[in-house]
């Protein structure tokens, strides 16, 4: 068996070809869609995500800015230029990008961009409407969980009763995908370092979410010969600089019905999603709707 790849590509154009009609919609109306990103540092890993984020941002036709500033910046100094940033009308959506310097950790950071301009999804008010059951793809939901659901969507793979492993349980993946998961009906197990015996959960599972964080940790023993579940690889890792998630894909894809690849699988799903997440708050903006 040579499990189906679950690739970003065809699933993103769809989803970027909807944007582009939509943001010329917003300027027709004398609305032009613009998105800051706050960056602290020169971190290589958040500058090419950051590069990834304004491709896409300028594709569909939205303004980018990036606003780059010094590690040593105080901690007044940062929430001031937020507090900029969610003032300013021809702002739409602002996102912090992660991580920030030491001294600002102690932030609230998911709370420091206002509710009506967080494409990150981040905010309280944002997933309290996970908490609360919602299923409305048309919120600023969080990018990476959207993006995996989408995925689902498109390749229709079965969620409504179906037994969801996720491992890993960070703020932007785990914990908030187990609700949304949750809330499409799929009996969910969030697994993370402590869970024992974690084989016997992903032997079990129809679909397994690896958000670990350690190069290709799930091997193909994770899972039963022919097993009939499906692999979404959330993992970026790079090992002697090449890219890889968290699944050993060659190994894992002979013995599954579905496998995202990385790189071009969750990665490109989740820029897509900021972007959508953009559109959307400059829709409700323009129309007075916050
Ligand atoms: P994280 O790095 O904050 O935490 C890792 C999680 O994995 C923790 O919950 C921990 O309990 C769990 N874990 C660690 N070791 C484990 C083990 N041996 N067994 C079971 N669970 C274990 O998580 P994150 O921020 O969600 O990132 C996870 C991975 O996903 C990273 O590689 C990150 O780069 C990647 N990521 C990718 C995207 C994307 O768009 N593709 C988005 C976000 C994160």
């Amino acid at each position: 068996m040579t499990a189906r790849l679950l690739t970003a590509g065809p699933v993103v154009e769809k989803i970027k070809k909807d944007l582009v009609q939509r943001c010329e919609a917003l300027k027709k109306s004398g609305f032009m869609p613009s998105m800051a990103v706050v960056l602290v540092g020169d971190n290589p890993a958040s500058l090419s995500y950051i590069k990834n984020k304004k491709n896409v941002c300028e594709e569909v036709g939205a303004k980018f800015t990036l606003k780059q500033y010094s590690k040593e910046i105080s901690e007044e100094a940062f929430l001031n230029e937020i507090d900029t940033l969610n003032h300013d009308p021809s702002i739409n959506g602002i996102i912090i990008q992660l991580p920030v310097s030491d001294s600002l950790k102690k932030l609230n950071i998911p709370n420091l961009v206002v509710a009506h301009k967080d494409i990150d999804g981040f905010h309280g008010k944002n997933s309290q409407n996970i908490y609360a059951g919602s299923t409305d793809m048309n919120l600023l939901l969080p990018c990476t969980p959207k993006g995996i659901i989408c995925l689902l969507n498109h390749y229709k793979v079965p969620v409504s009763g179906k037994h969801a492993v996720i491992i890993g349980r960070s703020l932007i993946v785990g914990k908030p995908l187990s609700m949304m998961l949750s809330n499409l009906n799929a009996t969910v197990t969030l697994a993370h370092s402590k869970t024992k015996d974690l084989q016997t959960f992903t032997r079990r599972a129809d679909i397994v979410v690896a958000a670990i964080g350690i190069p290709r940790y799930l091997t193909a023993d994770y899972f039963n010969i022919d097993s009939s579940t499906f692999v979404i690889d959330v993992g970026i890792n790079s090992v002697d600089g090449k890219l890889c998630g968290d699944v050993d894909t060659e190994n894992v894809a002979k013995v599954v019905a579905g496998i995202t690849p990385v790189p071009g699988g969750v990665g490109p799903m989740t820029v897509v999603g900021l972007i959508e997440n953009l559109i959307t708050a400059s829709e409700k903006q323009m129309k007075g709707m916050i």
